[in-house]
C-alpha cells in the first residue's frame, strides 16, 4: 500500500521514488487527497534531495496526464506537431513570428502560451493587445485553426496539467520554485499536454533571465532535453542571451507591432532574427521538415520572403476573432499610449550594460505587466527604440521612448530606464546571441 507520508519520508531521506509512488502522489495533488502541507513537504524534500532523470520523466508524465492531453492523430495532419517554449524574457516576441513561420514551412503549431511572470512579458498578454482575438477558443475551433492555418496561439486552459497548477502555486509560496527537477516537470508537463512531436526550448541567460547563472541555465536546458526525450517528445534547447531585451521594444501592443514589422520585412532586428531563425531551424529539423540547420534556415527565410509567414499570422488572427486588416492597418487596430516621451542619456558614451530585469519592471510599473495576479494589463504602454549594447550615444540622445498613460508614470519610467543603463567610455565586448545548443 502506498502512503503519502512514506513517499515524502523516502524523498526526505534521499531515496529515489518509483513510477508508482510518483503517480500516486500526483493523483493526490489533482484529486485533493494530498494536503497542501504534504505537497509543500515533498517540494522541499525534492528541493534539497533532487530527482534523478527517471524520476523527472515519471513526474512530468504524471503531471501531463493529470488532465487533458491533446491528440492530433485523428486529424491526419500532413506534417509534424511542433512547438517552442521560452523561459521568459523582455522583448521576447519570438513566438508571434515563429509559429506562423513554422506553419508556412509545413509544421503544425498548437501553441499554449502563458501570461507574463514578474518582469517578463507573456505571449498570451501580447495577444491580449489585439482587439477581438480569442485566446480561449473551444476545442473544436482550436483544432480547426491548427488544421486550416497551421498555427493557433492560445492560453493555458484549466484542463491542461491541473496537477502542475496546484503544485506550482504551493511552490511559489514555499520558496521551492528554484529546483531544476521541478521546473523541468512543470514546464514540460504543460507543453507535452499539447500532444507535441517535437519541442524547441529557449532557455534564457543573463540579467533578464529567470535562471540566475549560465551554469543553472545549462543545467535546466540539459534536463529539459533529456526529460523531453525520455517522455517521447524530441526536444532541443538553445541557450540565448537575455542580458538585454531581445527586441528593441517591450510592452504588449508595441511588441505586436514589432512582430508584424518583422513578418512583413519592414524591420528585422538582427538579434531577434538570429534567435528566431535558430529556434525555427531546430523545430524544422526535429520535425523532419528539413535535413539540417542550413536547409531549415533557407526554408524559414523563404517563408518570410514570400510573405507566406505574414499571411499565416493574419489568417490566425482573423480565424480567432481578431481584425482582418491588422497587418495592413496596425494603427487603426492597436491601442497607442497618449504620452510618448524620450529617455535622455545622462552622458555621452557607449551603452555598456543594462539591467534587463529593471527594464521589464519599468514596463510593469507603467501598467504593461501585473503587480498582482488579478491586475488588468494596459496593452498600450511600454518602451520602444531601446538602445542596444554597444551603441554609441550622445549626451541627451534617447536611450528609449517611454509610452505612458500618465505624466507621473512617464517620469518614473524615464528615471528607471536611465538607471538601468550603464554608459561607459568604451564599448564592452558583445555577448554571444546564442551561447549553446543542446540536442
Ligand atoms: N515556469 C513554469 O512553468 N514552471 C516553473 O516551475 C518555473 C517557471
Amino acid at each position: 500500500m502506498l502512503l503519502t507520508q512514506e513517499i515524502i519520508r523516502k524523498k526526505r531521506d534521499g531515496g529515489a521514488l518509483s513510477v508508482d509512488e510518483i503517480g500516486f502522489f500526483v493523483r493526490g495533488i489533482t484529486d485533493g487527497s494530498v494536503t497542501e502541507g504534504q505537497i509543500a513537504a515533498l517540494a522541499m524534500a525534492v528541493y534539497f534531495r533532487d530527482m534523478n532523470m527517471d524520476e523527472r520523466v515519471a513526474f512530468t508524465l504524471a503531471m501531463r496526464d493529470s488532465g487533458q492531453v491533446l491528440e492530433w492523430r485523428s486529424l491526419d495532419l500532413p506534417g509534424p506537431v511542433l512547438d517552442k517554449h521560452s523561459t521568459g524574457g523582455v522583448g521576447d516576441v519570438v513566438s508571434l513570428m515563429l509559429g506562423p513561420m513554422v506553419a508556412a514551412c509545413g509544421g503544425f503549431v498548437p501553441m499554449i502560451s502563458g501570461r507574463g511572470l514578474g518582469h517578463t512579458g507573456g505571449t498570451l498578454d501580447k495577444f491580449g493587445a489585439i482587439p477581438g482575438y480569442c485566446a480561449a477558443p473551444d476545442a473544436a475551433l482550436f483544432r480547426s485553426v491548427v488544421k486550416q492555418v497551421g498555427v493557433a496561439i492560445i492560453g493555458q486552459t484549466a484542463e491542461l496539467a491541473p496537477a502542475d497548477k496546484r503544485f506550482y502555486s504551493i511552490r511559489d509560496t514555499t520558496a521551492t520554485v528554484e529546483s531544476v527537477a521541478m521546473i523541468t516537470a512543470s514546464i514540460l508537463s504543460k507543453k507535452l499536454a499539447a500532444g507535441l512531436d517535437a519541442l524547441a526550448m529557449d532557455v534564457k541567460v543573463g540579467s533578464g533571465a529567470f535562471m540566475p547563472s549560465l551554469d543553472k541555465s545549462v543545467e535546466l536546458a540539459e534536463s529539459i532535453v533529456a526529460v523531453g526525450g525520455g517522455a517521447g517528445t524530441r526536444t532541443a534547447a538553445l541557450l540565448t542571451d537575455m542580458n538585454q531585451p531581445l527586441a528593441p521594444a517591450a510592452g504588449n501592443a508595441l511588441e505586436v507591432r514589432l512582430a508584424m514589422d518583422y513578418l512583413t520585412g519592414r524591420a528585422r532586428p538582427a538579434r531577434l532574427h538570429e534567435v528566431t531563425m535558430a529556434l525555427g531551424a531546430e523545430m524544422l529539423v526535429l520535425g523532419a521538415l528539413a535535413a539540417d540547420e542550413a536547409s531549415a534556415r533557407l526554408l524559414l527565410q523563404g517563408a518570410l520572403d514570400s510573405g507566406e509567414a505574414a499571411e499565416r499570422f493574419a489568417r490566425m488572427v482573423a480565424a480567432l476573432g481578431g481584425p482582418e486588416d491588422l497587418l495592413d492597418r496596425p494603427n487603426a487596430n492597436l491601442e497607442r499610449a497618449p504620452l510618448v516621451v524620450p529617455v535622455p542619456a545622462p552622458r555621452a558614451g557607449y551603452a555598456a550594460s543594462v539591467d534587463c530585469r529593471a527594464l521589464g519592471l519599468a514596463v510593469v510599473g507603467l501598467g504593461g505587466g501585473r503587480r498582482r495576479p488579478q491586475d488588468p494589463i494596459d496593452a498600450a504602454v511600454g518602451l520602444s527604440g531601446l538602445a542596444e549594447l554597444g551603441d554609441e550615444i550622445a549626451a541627451g540622445a534617447p536611450l528609449a521612448l517611454v509610452h505612458a498613460r500618465t505624466q507621473a508614470g512617464a517620469e518614473q519610467a524615464v528615471r528607471e530606464v536611465q538607471a538601468a543603463y550603464r554608459i561607459a567610455d568604451a564599448p564592452a565586448p558583445p555577448n554571444p546571441i546564442i551561447y549553446r545548443t543542446i540536442r
